[in-house]
């Protein structure tokens, strides 16, 4: 067959019909945002809720490359679990940067403070974890996928991920889209992301109620009826006002309505007013804002708490906020994440562990290591090593080859290329070892529409693949991480127009795509 344009060329009339397609499902099955205020000015009751930035077509990806980042992600899981749980390994790194960088100390002092104190209570820690990749090419042609970050915490729209992708099935089974030799069953697979990260939730509350009532012999069922008179549930903690709600939302419906498990949502300021710990155990009790009033009471035992908040320092306006996070810490819940765990996260581990005599330390299989190592990118330090000295002065001579990035998540916080020099001479040098240098990847570029608040922007665009893991495990100290469970978790394709730096789609710059394995 001749080769043809992709995506396709259509009339104004089959543009007409596919946007229409497109617009009314993506509101019909929930895959929306709330809008920013300078689109819908008033939102009376948070009652209004617009399409989610999605792309019109799936972008073309590489089949054995996304095979590649689903089949190590598991040892990707296991790798952060070690990490996490080697307390002196990672305290090292981050007595470092807490030197420079206060968010970090005030997370490795909840640490440190409950070790002081009397211990974790908490036997379990779930992952709920995303590796984002981009696939890297040299002289136009891919070559492997390199790892852009891994992320511990409040990994987003996997929800709205698999609604994209049951959008663009939808809209080729539908016919909405015309004939093209890309798309069919097999090369746009279904992507699992809300069931399996609904799922990791679900079995780290099934491991919590077997931990503390073991003669109850607790087993997660689908489709267990969902009970008023159950008095044990999941919190999520959220920011107020959060745009991607829904993304959130899904997987509460999805817990509640297959699992019967209930979902507390509260954001960190609000937390204390309604939760209390019981002695000698430290469980978690709620008492739910909307059964205060009621004539009984109910009271529940919080077996997770799932963040979706509390990754920057945005979140912790007060110390008051910090005192609810050590007393989540402090307290017999499963966390996802740990503040360990969190920390395990930060953009210093995965430079450090892109040596790899320091990954070695985490993954003895060679041939596992070998094949998680070359997805990595060249990073380098930022401090007064030797590695340290001579990325300073890359930074200067050869900065269009760099990204530079402090331990900051959520999007729009990097420097790019020529902008390097600048932003270092504008900041304390004493405050550089908090950065990493990055090489920058070449993703390749394809063509596609990207559709946000209604209109169309078509150009060249670039993807990165996000892979979720979830991961239950125990650590053993000197035994080593148990994990209990261990999964693949469904993917997440990120698209952004190829001249933007940035790809977050929450900080507003990119959009939710899915892949057509090519
Ligand atoms: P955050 O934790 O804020 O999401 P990231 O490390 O993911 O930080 O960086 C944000 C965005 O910057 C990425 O989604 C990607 O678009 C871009 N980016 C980051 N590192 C690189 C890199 N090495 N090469 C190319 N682009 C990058
Ligand atoms: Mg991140
Ligand atoms: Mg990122």
């Amino acid at each position: 067959m001749a080769e043809q344009a992709y995506p396709p060329h259509l009339t104004a009339e089959q543009l007409s019909y596919l946007v229409t397609s497109f617009t009314d499902y993506s509101l019909s099955h929930g895959l929306v945002v709330r809008p920013v205020p300078s689109f819908v000015a008033q939102n009376p009751n948070n009652a209004i809720a617009t399409t989610a930035p999605v792309t019109l077509w799936p972008s073309p990806f590489p089949k054995n490359l996304f095979t590649e980042a689903r089949a190590i992600q598991t040892a990707c899981n296991l790798l952060y679990a070690r990490v996490a749980s080697d307390e002196s390994w990672l305290g090292e790194l981050t007595t470092e940067l807490s030197k420079v960088d206060d968010f970090i100390a005030s997370l490795w002092a909840i640490h440190t403070r409950i070790k002081a104190e009397s211990g974790y209570r908490h036997k379990y820690s779930l992952g709920l974890f995303r590796s984002d990749y981009m696939v890297h090419t040299e002289d136009g042609k891919p070559v492997g996928i390199r790892q852009v970050e891994f992320n511990t915490i409040a990994s987003s729209f996997g929800t709205l991920s698999s609604k994209v992708s049951d959008l663009h099935r939808f809209l080729w089974r539908s016919g909405a889209y015309p004939p093209t030799n890309l798309i069919n069953d097999i090369s746009l697979p279904r992507n699992e992301a809300l069931e399996r990260l609904a799922e990791g939730l679900a079995k780290a509350h099934e491991v919590y109620m077997q931990d503390v009532a073991p003669e109850k012999k607790y087993k997660l069922e689908m489709s267990r009826t969902a009970g008023p008179t159950e008095s044990f549930g999941i919190m999520f903690v959220v920011q107020e006002g959060e745009r991607n709600a829904f993304d959130q939302r899904w997987l509460e419906y999805h817990i509640t309505e297959k699992y019967g498990i209930r979902v507390f949502r509260i954001s960190l300021p609000e937390i204390r007013k309604y939760t209390h710990h019981v002695r000698p155990n430290y469980e978690l009790l709620f008492v739910p804002p909307h059964a205060l009033s009621s004539q009984k009471q109910e009271v529940f035992e919080i077996s997770v708490v799932y963040f979706r908040a509390g990754y920057g320092p945005d979140d912790y306006p007060t110390q008051e906020e910090w005192n609810t996070r050590y007393f989540l810490e402090e307290s017999r819940a499963i966390k996802c994440p740990t503040v360990l765990t969190q920390l395990a996260g930060s953009k210093k581990v995965q430079q450090v562990l892109a040596g790899k005599a320091n990954l070695e330390k985490f993954i003895t299989d060679e041939q596992t290591k070998e094949r998680v190592f070359d997805t990595f990118a060249a990073i380098y330090p930022m401090d007064t090593s030797e590695d340290g000295l001579r990325a300073r002065k890359l930074a200067f001579e050869e900065p269009h080859r760099f990204v530079l990035k402090p331990q900051r998540e959520g999007g729009g916080n990097n420097i790019y290329k020529e902008k390097i020099p600048e932003f270092l001479e504008s900041i304390d040098e004493e405050t550089w070892q908090g950065y990493i240098l990055m090489e920058l990847i070449h993703p390749p570029e394809v063509e596609n529409i990207v559709m946000r608040n209604g209109q169309m922007m078509q150009g060249k665009v670039v993807g990165e693949l996000g892979v979720y893991g979830t991961v239950i495990w125990k650590d053993g100290g000197d035994q080593g991480v148990k994990a209990v469970y261990n999964e693949e978790a469904g993917v997440l394709l990120r698209t952004k127009g190829s001249s933007s730096e940035e790809g977050g789609v929450a900080a507003g710059f990119g959009c939710i795509d899915s892949c057509v394995l090519v």
